[in-house]
């Protein structure tokens, strides 16, 4: 089979590959629809997860189940699927003790494009099925299912890190297509004023749709200065950061208010060290919490996303800006993911 693929840190391709293999709990899947990720930039191009060769890229994805194991109880061929991008091993003990993210070590139920060939192949292989995947609802596109792998799970987490509350002002810095589902996870769970950071206008407009009530550009000055003016020097309940660097600690933690929480889902693809600054952290004793975390993957976080969108009090559509048909396509894809032209958000492709 056929699969767009990074060759080494820096370089990409297509590749034949066998077909993936087909264990007794697992899934084989054909892709109807796929987007490339601001993480598989970082894999490619920062080498962010090391050097890794001729690994199919891509984790966000829908598709056509072509095959399942003989264990797999609830799925069969020819069901279309919502695929998470993280896909843990639910019987591992870590999954056990509530984060099946690192399910088999730290960061270890990302899979896909990480430890195994990713979705941009004709073919991919899902571990444990039944635990993993979920049907996809029939009035959702696969198109916007897409979005529904990673962008709307990891923007939501974002805004579950930051432990956002009924009438929290929150501050998210970084409105990408992650941080414009931080915005609407904030939202969804009652926050008041969400500060939103980012000078894209196509984002801008659609974290205004999301929900966000005001704007700050991170290149007119410091992020903290510009929330201190907004909010009569009073500072943030809540900050999501899904953007930007190991700097953007510091002004996070110099706005959010004693007793606040930072919740990142940002991939911080170089730098060595995270700098707090002392004296706003309340000199080691201020009670902010940076909590920083991968989506959680699997089943039911999946089911319960779909239905938010298939019940229509979520609309991912906004954030796709370019739409692509054929599965060559995946290529233009990535790199305008890498390029990032000022009027994209998500591409897609549709196979
Ligand atoms: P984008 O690159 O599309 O968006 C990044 C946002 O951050 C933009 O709004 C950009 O603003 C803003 N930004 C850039 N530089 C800075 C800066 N120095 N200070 C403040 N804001 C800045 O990324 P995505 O939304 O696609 O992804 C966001 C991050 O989430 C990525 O690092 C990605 O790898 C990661 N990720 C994490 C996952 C997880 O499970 N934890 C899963 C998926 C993705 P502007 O456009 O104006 O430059
Ligand atoms: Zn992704």
């Amino acid at each position: 089979m056929k699969g767009f693929a990074m060759l080494k840190i820096g370089q990409t391709g297509w590749i034949e590959k066998n077909r993936p293999v087909c264990g007794p709990m697992d899934a084989i899947v054909r892709p109807l629809a796929l987007a490339p990720c601001t993480s598989d930039v970082h894999t490619v191009w920062e080498g962010a997860l090391g050097p890794k060769e001729n690994l199919i890229l891509g984790h966000e994805g829908c598709g056509e189940i072509v095959e399942v194991g003989s264990l797999v109880k609830d799925f069969k061929p020819g069901d279309k699927v919502l695929v998470p991008a993280i896909t843990p091993d639910w019987n591992s003990v870590e999954a056990q003790a509530g984060y099946s993210m690192h399910s088999g070590g730290m960061l270890c139920g990302w899979k896909f494009s990480n430890f195994k060939d990713g979705v941009f192949g004709e073919y991919f292989h899902v571990n444990d099925a039944d635990g993993n995947l979920a049907l996809l609802p029939e009035n959702i596109q696969p198109a916007e299912a897409c979005m529904l792998s990673d962008m709307v799970p990891t923007g939501f987490h974002g805004a579950e890190l930051a432990d956002v509350q009924f009438g929290d002002t929150v501050l998210v810095i970084g409105i990408g297509p992650v941080g414009l589902m931080s915005v609407a996870g904030a939202n969804l769970h009652g926050a008041s004023e969400i500060i939103a950071v980012g000078t894209r206008q196509v984002c801008r407009d659609a974290a205004k749709y999301y929900g966000a009530t005001q704007f700050i550009g991170y290149k007119d000055g410091s992020i903290d200065e510009q929330v201190m003016d907004l909010t009569g020097g009073k500072g943030v309940d809540k900050v999501i950061i899904a953007g930007g660097t190991v700097d953007t600690f510091e002004p996070a933690v110099k706005c959010v208010k004693a007793g606040g929480r930072i919740g990142n889902v940002n991939y911080l693809g170089s730098g060595e060290y995270i700098k707090i600054p002392r004296v706003e952290w309340g000199v080691g004793m201020g009670h902010k919490t940076i909590a920083g975390g991968l989506m959680p993957g699997g089943r039911l976080r999946m089911e319960k996303l779909g239905s938010l969108v298939a019940c229509g009090k979520l609309d991912v559509s906004r954030l796709i800006t370019h739409r692509f048909t054929g599965f060559e396509h995946v290529e233009d894809a990535l790199m305008l993911m890498k390029d990032k032209p000022a009027d994209l958000i998500k591409p897609v492709v549709v196979i």
